[in-house]
């Protein structure tokens, strides 16, 4: 597991700005995918409705 705490000590952890979820710094957002205000990555959800396969 992670240490959040030491990794916000470091500045390596950031919130999301889609999600808002925390994140490593410099890294796509695990949770929706999104880095930089783009979706880089799809993340396959357990909701039918919002599973998108590209
Ligand atoms: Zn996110």
């Amino acid at each position: 597991m992670l240490n959040i705490k030491r990794m916000v000590a470091e500045h390596k952890i950031s919130v999301c700005k889609n999600c808002g979820a925390k994140k490593l710094s410099h890294r796509v957002c695990p949770v929706c995918g999104y880095y930089k205000g783009k979706q880089i990555i799809t993340i396959k959800s357990k909701n039918k409705d919002k599973v998108v396969d590209a």
